[in-house]
């Protein structure tokens, strides 16, 4: 690494801000270990995409995303947890203290790490997303829905995330058509009910969206799907076999398929990733990597819960096995022939 260290050796570095991170840094600032959170590119995670919580612990009335990530901040602070704008490039984590090299160039050394990055919005591969994202495409139906007061727009998937992304966007739009690439939904019974009760949101069975149509000046336009019965039309369609093209106007399209795991500063460190780049944890309630020193916490090692209330979880056990790890670490290193003859001196 050519940059510039730029501070001392920290105990413990948490990268990420989201829920997760929160709750790591709490537990580390209350052990004393004076943690430096690295907010990331998204700082707060994405609890500041959602409106409104309803299912996190001790909050009858619900809890709004931002308001939650923003108590928790102050609360890490308050006890002695300090947060720096910073994204993390690259890991050097061949022993501790660890080297984190930043975007901005500068390096920090860590003896422990807590590794809470998240998972960021994926997007299904349509041709002019690139182009298109954030001129009436979008990830977040929170965000972005209230510009789409009287529009049709799409919603791409059939997981919870599109049921909900629906649901909030037939508060402001004429029509909301979910695209699914089944026939049947990936939801809970629950939010699959909700969205299929509501007028408002009607559903395309067996279809993608393979283009979107518009420019940054028009916003979207429209969109083009493919179906087929059998569903999974993109794949057929790759495959050379023959489907149904229909083009839709539309004037936003949402897409809520799912997240992928923001793991790539890992990638040459030997923290080890299942094949979609969740961080594999040791099997049961534990968060160490395959790396001594180097936890997991929150959506970035969980590929099946993903909730508020479990990141949170999760980001305080690893700040115990941070704390533990570090522990065990400097009663060895007092053990060591060399510090015992030190201390005989
Ligand atoms: P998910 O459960 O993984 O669902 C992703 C959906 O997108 C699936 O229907 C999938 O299709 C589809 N999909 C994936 N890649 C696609 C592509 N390239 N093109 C077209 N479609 C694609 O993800 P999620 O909905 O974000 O939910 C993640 C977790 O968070 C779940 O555990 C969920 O229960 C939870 N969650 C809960 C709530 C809530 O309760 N309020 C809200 C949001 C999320 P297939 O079904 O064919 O795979």
């Amino acid at each position: 690494m050519g940059a510039t260290h730029t501070e001392g050796v920290y105990h413990v570095v948490i990268v990420g801000s989201g829920v997760a991170g929160l709750s790591a840094a709490v537990y580390a600032a209350r052990a004393d270990l004076e943690p430096l959170v690295l907010e990331g590119p998204e700082p707060g995670g994405q609890l500041t995409l959602t409106t409104e919580v309803e299912n996190y612990l001790g909050f009858p009335d619900g809890v709004g995303g931002m308001e939650l990530v923003q108590r928790g901040k102050e609360q890490a602070e308050r006890f002695g947890a300090t947060f720096r704008h910073g994204v993390v490039e690259r890991a050097s984590l061949e022993e501790s203290p660890f080297a984190l090299e930043l975007s901005s160039g500068d390096v920090l050394e860590t003896r422990a790490l807590v590794v809470a990055s998240g998972a960021s919005a994926r997007w299904v591969g349509a041709t002019n997303e690139d182009e298109m994202m954030g001129y009436g495409l979008s990830t977040c139906a929170t965000c972005d829905g209230a510009f789409h007061r009287g529009d049709d727009v799409l919603v791409i998937g059939g997981g919870d995330s599109a049921m909900e992304e629906a649901l909030f966007l037939a508060k402001f739009a004429d029509s909301v058509t979910v695209v699914h690439r089944r026939d049947e939904l990936r939801a809970s019974d629950i939010m699959a009910r909700r969205a299929r009760e509501n007028e408002s949101i009607e559903f395309r069975w067996n279809a993608e969206l393979s283009e979107i149509h518009g420019s940054q000046e028009t916003g979207v336009t429209g969109g083009t799907l493919v179906t087929h019965p059998a569903g999974h039309p993109r794949a057929r369609l790759e495959d050379g076999k023959s489907v149904e093209t229909e083009r839709v106007d539309v004037g936003g399209i949402f897409y809520g398929v799912g997240h992928v795991p923001n793991t790539e500063f890992l990638a040459e460190t030997s923290v080890e990733r299942d094949e979609t780049g969740y961080l594999r944890t040791e099997p049961g309630m534990a968060t160490e990597t395959a790396v001594p020193g180097v936890f997991g916490a929150g959506d970035v090692m969980d590929p099946d819960y993903r909730q508020a209330i479990t990141a949170a979880g999760t980001g305080s056990m690893a700040a115990l096995d941070a704390e533990s790890w570090l522990e065990e670490r400097a009663l060895e290193e007092e053990s060591t022939p060399a510090a015992a003859l030190e201390a005989s001196q």
